[in-house]
């Protein structure tokens, strides 16, 4: 049997990306600048992303869901930025870390109770960073102790993307510090619960109209069976939710970069200067050229840490390679983009900027570029 090439897509994912792609040109673009300006994301277009089944893509239809898989999250992530990266990490936020983790982790009661409310309205936050504990996320100091049939939590999340349109939190604590990582604990913690609050959010540089907020955890009282996988085992649930994440992030920079030079391309062709447009010059035509080759060669790592996933193969390397090389692409190429643009592109009267702005958080969240070097490193060393 031949292997079909990475970029071929079976019949329904070709219907999805292109079903994806429409709703991200028709409903997200309109509305892209403004939510970007008053950093906030319009609540009717979530409301569309439930409808359109954007937000449960791979949760089985039994359960509500769009009974898709992976890669097609991996689709949509890429189209919904190529247009606006903030609707990207919304969807990416819910279906790679909150979805999964529930899937993977949840007992069969759990499913049964979350699964279909995160297919028909409720948004989901992963709450692991800190204000001490960011890289070195397992120093997290967020306590979780046993009272009665309850657990209370107390401690600050900080960064915590959804936030304020949420309405399910994972919440990583420690039942006891002096264990180290193996203290930590996921719980699934409601907007309403008692002592939970959501604190200031963040003035940011790019996907200004994604909420960043921070956690505050006072007293705050669960049930004990709002444990997500097995006390102690927190630290699993982390790293697997985040291993595949990752991809999902690169998929967001792989539609940064895509978006970038559609818009170049498109302005190049239109403006004129010495009596030509500037697409004319070879040196427009290279500077592109170059571009979309290293967003294609973004796009292939992309494909290929999903594909293996999906595969049950390994993938660790290639999900950490694909996202330090995509946010590497996306910057670089939003940043010459805004070039292509020439004064214009300084300007927000044009869509240039935006994406270099929305590029910069891909070296940084999900673990920044230098840890997905060290994991990259640890694999090649055998350690
Ligand atoms: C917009 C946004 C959204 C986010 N969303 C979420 C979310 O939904 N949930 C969540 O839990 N977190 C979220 N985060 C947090 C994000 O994952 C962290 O910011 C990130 O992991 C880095 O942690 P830090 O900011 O504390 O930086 P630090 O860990 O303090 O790092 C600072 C610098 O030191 C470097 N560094 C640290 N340790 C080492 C080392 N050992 N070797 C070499 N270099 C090192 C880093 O690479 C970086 O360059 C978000 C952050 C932002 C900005």
């Amino acid at each position: 049997m031949t292997n079909p090439p990475l970029t071929l897509l079976s019949e329904e994912e070709g219907l999805f990306q292109t079903m994806a792609r429409e709703f991200a040109e028709y409903e997200i673009r309109p509305h892209a600048a403004a939510m970007d300006h008053e950093a906030v994301f319009r609540h009717d277009l979530i409301e569309k992303f439930f409808s359109q089944g954007f937000m449960s893509i791979d949760i089985p239809e039994a359960l509500g869901g769009s009974g898709g898989s992976f890669f097609m999250s991996i689709l949509a992530i890429e189209e919904f930025a190529r247009v606006d990266a903030s609707a990207a990490v919304i969807v990416d936020v819910q279906n790679t870390l909150v979805n999964n983790a529930l899937a993977r982790w949840g007992s069969d009661e759990q499913k049964r109770k979350f699964l279909p409310r995160m297919a028909r309205d409720t948004v989901g936050a992963y709450a692991l960073s800190e204000p001490n504990a960011g890289s070195d996320a397992f120093a997290l100091e967020t306590r979780a102790r046993e009272d009665g049939g309850d657990y209370i939590l107390e401690g600050r999340k900080l960064w915590i993307t959804n936030a304020k349109e949420a309405g399910l939190f994972i919440v990583f604590a420690t039942v006891n510090r002096e264990l180290g990582y193996k203290g930590i604990t996921a719980f699934l913690v409601e907007a309403g619960a008692p002592g939970f609050s959501v604190g200031k959010k963040e003035d940011k540089l790019g996907i200004r109209a994604s909420s960043t907020c921070e956690l505050i955890l006072d007293e705050c009282r669960i049930p004990k069976s709002s444990v997500l996988g097995e006390v102690g085992r927190g630290y699993k649930v982390a790293i697997e939710t985040l291993n595949e994440g990752r991809i999902g992030i690169a998929a967001q920079m792989t539609g940064v970069a895509q978006g970038a030079i559609d818009q170049a391309t498109r302005y190049a062709k239109e403006r004129k200067q010495f009596g030509k447009p500037i697409a004319e010059n070879q040196a427009i035509q290279f500077q592109l050229a170059r571009l979309a080759t290293e967003t294609e060669a973004a796009r292939l790592m992309t494909y290929n840490a999903a594909r293996l996933k999906e595969a049950h193969k390994p993938f660790l390397k290639e999900a950490a390679m694909a996202k330090y090389f995509t946010s590497e692409v996306a910057e670089r190429v939003a940043s010459e983009c805004i070039e292509i643009f020439g004064g214009y592109g300084y300007t927000k009267d044009y869509p240039a900027e935006k994406y270099l702005r929305d590029a910069k958080i891909g070296k940084i969240y999900e673990g920044t570029s230098f840890m997905q070097l060290q994991t990259i490193a640890k694999v090649l060393l055998g350690q």
